[in-house]
């Protein structure tokens, strides 16, 4: 194996390096030099760190040139969500608001990376603060989808997903509190985990919504995402939710097989409202795990229908709590005009923030208003509980679920939906952040004109494991 042309994948480049077959600077090179040739087409980076990269790169280079044991990412590329913080490097969440705005400190994520001597190729594209499902709702203008130019990515680690899909990165750091891996994997056709809430630590994350906010992992394939993820999964004293387990090693088992795994459809999800050649995809690749050994069973989660009304009164709830903190004075662009201080915080407020983030901001207030509590946000948290239980249950007779991760593939950038018909795209994804179960979207073919189909796969708490060893399996049987 050389340095090829071929989009590698993380584990061949890690080989490659360690092997000397080529060196960290002259990956490296490769990779900017294809975010310079393609990413005018793809819009994906609001900042590139070619220059930090290839000095990461050096350094990584000279560790291994003096023998020394090396991390496994030593010298592997990658590129980091642009709400995630990185040291000197500008981190500005797609919004207007913060398009000034360079953090002090690395997310520990991003400082395992950096301790690993990974370079960072740069800062890529999102929904402004990581809400929304396209990438349209970035002040950086749209991310296109590199399956096809005229539709969107998905969203809000749409850029994420397509600097993964496109070769620009090898992997990608992204963060999902609805969905945000998950549905730009799909659209995309990569690999998009969302570990447990806790294992990856939150600290460095710019928070929309503290108790669904995850960081996520986006790869080409399994195995490079077990991979990551066993490097990434490290507790953090600083982040409170950050769980604190032995280190694992999640690729370990990945090759074993599925012989008698139960495997749970649930049929709430296979109903109405879905696409029907989604709808094929997903169950076609089910049979073929059934054929490699798993037992399919078709459960009932009543309450998964009420997850994704849940999710946005709760997440909009946090979210007008967790945005308080940009006013023009702590955080955020000031305005240039005001008279006293009640002005400077609404100008800079309403010039700052694009429409969706002010209707979440607005929405949020209004449910966790008096008199309006017990109706939404009472009752929301209520349906958490509930699915807690239906899922816990669910568990009891199966060791993974299956759903399809959209609903429709990859749909046009520019089509005109109401914002609530858009939240629909996250029917499948949310009820993982509102438990904080672990759950994974891998390929499972493509549509009559080639977009991609996601899969995914939910898994018990802390099991990700198994999720990995499911998603093995189906990556061998379904071509992609
Ligand atoms: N699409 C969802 C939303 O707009 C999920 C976003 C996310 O996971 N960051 O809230």
């Amino acid at each position: 194996m050389g340095i090829s042309e071929k989009l590698m994948s993380v584990s061949d480049i890690a080989k490659g390096l360690n092997s000397k077959v080529f060196s960290a600077e002259e990956i490296t090179r490769l990779y900017s030099k294809r975010i310079r040739e393609i990413d005018d087409k793809l819009n994906a980076f609001i900042t590139v760190t070619e220059d930090n990269a290839l000095k990461t790169a050096l350094d990584s280079d000279k560790s291994r040139k003096n023998g020394d044991i090396v991390p496994k990412l030593s010298g592997v590329p990658f590129g980091v969500k642009d709400n995630i913080c990185t040291k000197g490097i500008k981190t500005t969440c797609a919004s207007a608001f913060l398009q000034d705005f360079i953090p002090p400190y690395d997310a520990f994520a991003a400082e395992i990376l950096k301790n690993s001597k990974a370079p960072l190729l740069g800062k890529l594209n999102l929904d402004e603060f990581g809400m929304g499902s396209t990438t349209e709702n970035s002040f950086y203008g749209a991310t296109k989808n590199p399956n096809d130019l005229s539709k969107t990515p998905g969203g809000s680690s749409g850029s994420s997903a397509a600097a993964v899909a496109a070769g620009e990165v090898p992997f990608a750091l992204g963060t999902d509190t609805g969905g945000s891996v998950r549905q730009p994997a799909a659209f995309c056709g990569v690999v998009g985990m969302k570990p447990t809430y806790g294992r990856i630590s939150r600290n460095g994350l710019i928070a929309f919504a503290s108790s669904f906010d995850h960081i996520g992992i986006l790869t080409r394939t399994v195995y490079d995402n077990a991979l990551i993820l066993s490097e990434l999964a490290i507790h953090d004293k600083n982040d409170a939710t950050c769980l604190n387990l032995p280190k694992e090693d999640f690729t370990e088992s990945i090759f074993t097989g599925i012989k008698g795994m139960k495997i749970s459809l649930p049929k709430e999800f296979f109903g109405e409202g879905i696409d029907g050649e989604v709808k094929n995809a997903v169950l076609s690749a089910a049979k073929a795990l059934e054929k490699a050994g798993a037992e399919l069973i078709e459960i009932s989660i009543p309450h998964l229908n009420n997850a994704i009304h849940a999710y946005y009164i709760i997440s909009s709830a946090e979210a007008s709590s967790n945005l308080a903190r940009f006013d023009g004075v702590r955080f955020g662009k000031r305005a240039e005009k005001y008279s006293d201080i009640m002005e400077l915080y609404k100008n800079s407020r309403s010039e700052g923030f694009g429409k969706e983030v002010k209707r979440r901001i607005m929405t949020g207030t209004y449910v966790l208003s008096e008199g309006q509590k017990d109706k939404y946000y009472e009752k929301a948290l209520k349906t958490c509980s509930m699915l807690r239980a239906e899922f816990e249950n669910a568990f009891e007779k199966t060791d993974i679920i299956l759903t399809p991760t959209t609903p429709t593939a990859a749909f046009d950038l520019g089509t005109k939906t109401s914002p609530t018909q858009r939240y629909l795209n996250d029917i499948f994804t949310v009820s993982a952040n509102l438990t904080g179960l672990p759950a994974i979207s891998v390929p499972c073919g493509r549509t009559q004109s080639g977009l991609p189909v996601g899969l995914q796969f939910i898994g018990k708490k802390l099991d990700e494991k198994t999720l990995y060893k499911a998603a093995f399996a189906l990556e061998q049987e379904v071509e992609f």
